[in-house]
């Protein structure tokens, strides 16, 4: 298993400006490059290979009078640079011929001085000191340790952020390590006030820098707008948005990873529900609060952590009616407004408090899952889903919708109960309490 291990790095002046040059030799060559197979692409010719491109546009590039400040870097950042290109180009080809998972990947991008900027060594172009990092042709940058390496890198990339600060970002093998069982399970509903409620009722909140520091960061980028295009003061006000924006997000970061690293030391078995992020985000009203708690990132997080310490990770069907259900005796009460912070089960009479309520019917989704392995879910799972993308869309925000809605509904609800017989028991009514369920806008 990899993992990156970054830490801050400060070189100082001289090494600044070797860095600068680095990045921007590593930058051109990676444009060059993608201009080349641009035009090779409108001339109806292959991509060319990448052992061509390295040499074109580092060797023989290197002779050239205006290339010839290649030479004064070194050799490995250029060619990883063209390496990652033609991994770009892989991704995206195997991306358009549908053997690629996830998003579809786009086209690369030709590089720009303004973003973030990054030089990769690989073995032979770095050696790791006490207190220092030696990349080859740059110099030994000063970098704090602020934990230890588990085993040598294999390589290693320097950041240039848009703050202005460095950053040393190691690819180290590691082992899973398991951590000892303790046989608790949670389930986790995530919401906009209280960031997670865990099932056993514990709610945690959330920082939220962003809200905190909206007015500052309008002011600054207010200030930044007003400045001449070009002139040192516009890059001190540039310089001064960007802080603000990396001390948000590391604010945010740290957090995620506390509790991240809480969660994975406390459960055996951890359950997410699957939230529609990026259709949420759509929604102006909520896509800056969501944003600024980072539910994305933190579901990566866990994941990821879960993976490492030989955790189990499970993430529900974003259909179920978490928020619906009473878990005490699985009535169904149907939809909730979203100011109804608690509410009495009219089947056994229980009081819930709604977020405790969804995080408990989290966790009992798996374990009926689980129950039932020799039903084939998988396959209905997905029709569902399918069918329901569009007027799920429309209903998110809204009331219940017309006649349309209607019958999926009890086409989807016959499925349902084929599906899990004992637990639809007497719920085939034609409600679409099943449409309204991410727990937020309850
Ligand atoms: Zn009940």
């Amino acid at each position: 298993m990899k993992a990156r291990y970054k830490y801050r790095c400060y070189p100082n002046l001289i090494q600044q400006v070797q860095l600068a040059k680095l990045f921007g030799c590593c930058r051109v060559v990676w444009n060059d490059a993608l201009a080349h197979c641009i035009q090779e692409f409108k001339a109806n010719k292959k991509k060319p290979s990448n052992t061509e491109l390295q040499k074109v546009f580092i060797t023989q590039a290197k002779k050239t009078i205006n290339r010839a400040w290649l030479a004064e870097v070194s050799n490995i950042p250029l060619q990883q640079s063209l390496n990652d290109l033609n991994t770009a180009y892989q991704n995206f080809f195997n991306s358009c011929k549908g053997k690629r998972k996830g998003k579809t990947t786009r086209h690369p991008k030709f590089k720009s001085r303004k973003s973030k900027q990054t030089a990769r060594f690989r073995k032979g172009g770095f050696k790791i000191g006490q207190d220092k990092v030696y990349l080859t042709k740059v110099g030994k940058l000063k970098v704090h340790w602020s934990r230890p390496l588990p085993n040598p890198p294999s390589s290693v990339t320097i950041i240039k952020d848009s703050a202005n600060r460095y950053f040393l970002s190691f690819v180290v093998e590691t082992s899973a390590e398991h951590l000892p069982k303790t046989e608790n399970s949670t389930g986790i509903d995530l919401g906009i006030n209280t960031f997670a409620t865990l099932s056993n009722g514990e709610k945690i909140l959330a920082p939220k820098p962003l809200k905190k520091n909206l007015k500052k960061l309008a002011k600054f980028q207010r200030k930044f707008a007003h400045t001449e295009k070009g002139s040192r003061r516009r890059e001190k006000a540039r310089l001064r948005v960007a802080k603000l924006h990396a001390k948000i997000k590391d604010i945010r970061t740290d957090f995620l990873h506390k509790l991240s690293t809480d969660l994975i030391r406390r459960y055996d078995v951890i359950v997410l529900e699957d939230l529609n992020v990026s259709g949420m985000l759509r929604n102006r009203k909520l896509s800056k609060a969501i944003s600024d708690l980072g539910w994305r990132q933190f579901r990566t997080l866990t994941e990821a952590k879960c993976e490492k310490y030989g955790r189990d990770f499970r993430v529900i069907n974003r259909w179920e009616p978490t928020s619906q259900k009473c878990s005490n005796c699985g009535f169904r009460g149907g939809k909730k407004e979203l100011n109804v912070r608690e509410w009495t089960c009219l089947n056994c009479g229980a009081v819930h408090d709604r977020d405790i309520n969804a995080a408990v019917n989290i966790l009992n989704v798996v374990s009926e899952t689980v129950a039932e392995v020799t039903q084939p879910i998988t396959k209905v799972e997905t029709i569902e889903t399918e069918i329901l993308e569009t007027p799920v869309q429309l209903s998110l925000f809204n009331e219940v919708a017309g006649g349309q809605s209607e019958t999926l509904n009890k086409t989807r609800s016959r499925r349902k109960s084929t599906r899990k017989k004992a637990v639809a028991n007497n719920e085939s009514s034609t409600r679409l309490e099943s449409f309204k369920q991410l727990s937020l806008f309850d």
